[in-house]
């Protein structure tokens, strides 16, 4: 058990997170807007939430983590309707895409994905609830739209101090900066450019606001209070401050406990954007030749609270980074690992927890990989591992692998030989590892006995 320490944005402050129930942290992380290939920028929300998933387990906390997709929204419905598709073959070639990059990112899987047109009852619910407990209205064109005056606690997220006298003024983009806080989208009413695109509800014909969608599900899967959220620093206004205010006027509850949000991978300065055009896809940096690890790499590499500039020279960095990691790691071996290598696990657990200081833990792996290098990597197998339980870039098929990590019939065969040799049996010795060979394993004599790797 390691203390995870996190910057609450709620609070601004460093806080210890705790779990509210069952040594299970329950954290929803906004998922994509399913209408094109994710950026990289995109891809550094999404693997400084896996780091942050992954941190939770390696300090002895069980996650339970819901990402949503976005499959209605505006930008959802302009592009089915601009390419003459329904919205659900539209959107299904990006949920595909988006699964096979988070794989080749080595991020791992959320438990729950719940899609937006999956809940449309409970948006419409919640959204009941809201009418009932006088916090939302139909408007004349029959929208319905969240009273931001009626919740007091609005912009505690954004520290931000609501000036209740503009009252009146809407808002019918999902997507608004502070200068324009007003009452917001809950429930938008059918329009032609819709399309076939819609819903009936009690409102009439329509579909839901983004905001809602996560209010919804966060609470479906995860319950009316529950302990992280997460987002890239873009989401916290407007989407996330009223997600808190839909969700907590609805329930009276505390919504959520701790939110992180991570800063923006930027291009000369500006941020990364679909909009600005300034944007490299996953598929962009494979075509050029680099690999998912190599950008994973670049990724988590900074901390998650400092913005980080998208350079190809990073990623060539990244690759030479790799080969040194590579070259250290197929020379470790299992075993007990010597008191050096412990004191660098110890530091890279303490940077892990204090508000994942990315790096500094890479700077304990280099640390380690150093003093392998220096002092003979035997028995350094074991730390190697349990880093990579966090960052999730190391490749261990060159490791040296001793007997506790061998499949069983491999290892009797391993015995089987060794017996063979002490009896100078050459030709069973042979036999022995033309058929370890054949079961994809390579073993290879030395002074100190065999060593046997996966092929
Ligand atoms: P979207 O599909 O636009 O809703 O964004 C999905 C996630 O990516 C959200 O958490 C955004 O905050 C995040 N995001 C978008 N652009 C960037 C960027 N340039 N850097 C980091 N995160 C980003
Ligand atoms: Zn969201």
């Amino acid at each position: 058990m390691h203390i995870m320490k996190v910057h609450n944005s709620l609070t601004r402050r460093i806080e210890e997170l705790v779990p509210l129930a069952d040594n299970e942290i329950r954290l929803y992380t906004c998922g994509p807007t399913v209408y094109n290939f994710a950026h990289i920028g995109n891809f550094r929300a999404y693997a400084f939430e896996d780091i942050l998933r992954r941190a939770i387990q390696f300090s002895g906390m069980k996650i339970r983590q819901v990402m949503n997709l976005t499959d209605v929204d505006d930008k959802t419905i302009k592009g089915a309707n601009a390419a003459g598709v329904a919205l659900s073959d539209y959107t299904k070639t990006y949920k595909d895409a988006f699964f096979a990059d988070l794989k080749k990112l080595n991020i791992q899987p959320a438990e729950v994905y719940p899609a937006a047109t999956d809940h449309i009852p409970e948006m419409i619910a919640l959204v009941q609830k809201l009418m009932d407990r006088g916090v939302a209205y139909k408007s004349e064109d029959g929208s319905v739209y969240f009273k931001v005056r009626e919740f007091p606690g609005y912009g505690k997220l954004a520290h931000i101090d609501f000036d209740s006298q503009r009252t009146g003024l809407r808002c019918a983009d999902d997507e608004y900066d502070k200068e324009n806080v007003g009452d917001f989208a809950l429930w938008k009413a059918w329009e032609p450019s819709d399309g076939p695109v819609g819903w009936d509800s009690p409102w009439g014909r329509g579909r839901p606001g983004w905001h809602i969608e996560c209010s919804a599900m966060s609470m479906k899967y995860l319950g009316e209070t529950f302990d992280l959220h997460t987002g890239g620093i873009d989401n916290l206004f407007p989407h996330h401050e009223n997600e808190i205010a839909q969700a907590e006027a609805a329930t009276g509850k505390p919504f959520v406990k701790t939110w992180m949000h991570c800063a923006h991978l930027r291009v000369n300065g500006e941020k990364m954007s679909k909009s600005l055009g300034n944007f490299y896809t996953l598929r962009d940096l494979l075509e050029k030749g680099y690999t998912g690890r190599e950008i994973r790499y670049v990724l988590i590499n900074a901390h998650y609270r400092s913005s980080l500039n998208f350079a190809f020279s990073a990623l060539d960095d990244a690759r030479k980074s790799l080969a040194r990691i590579d070259a250290c790691v197929a020379n470790a071996t299992d075993g007990e690992a010597p008191e050096w290598a412990g004191r660098h696990l110890a530091d890279f657990a303490e940077a892990v927890g204090d508000d994942l200081n990315m790096p500094k833990a890479f700077a304990a792996l280099f640390a380690l990989v150093r003093d392998a290098n220096g002092k003979g990597a035997a028995g350094t197998l074991g730390v190697f591992r349990r880093m990579d339980e966090v960052l999730g870039v190391i490749f261990f098929e060159n490791a040296k692998l001793e007997s506790a990590e061998l499949p069983a019939d491999i290892q009797a065969m391993l015995d089987a030989r060794a017996e063979a040799r002490k009896a100078k049996n050459w030709a069973e010795s042979d036999r022995l590892r033309d058929a370890m060979a054949a079961a994809g394993w390579v073993v290879t004599d030395s002074r100190d006995g065999q060593t046997c790797k996966r092929k």
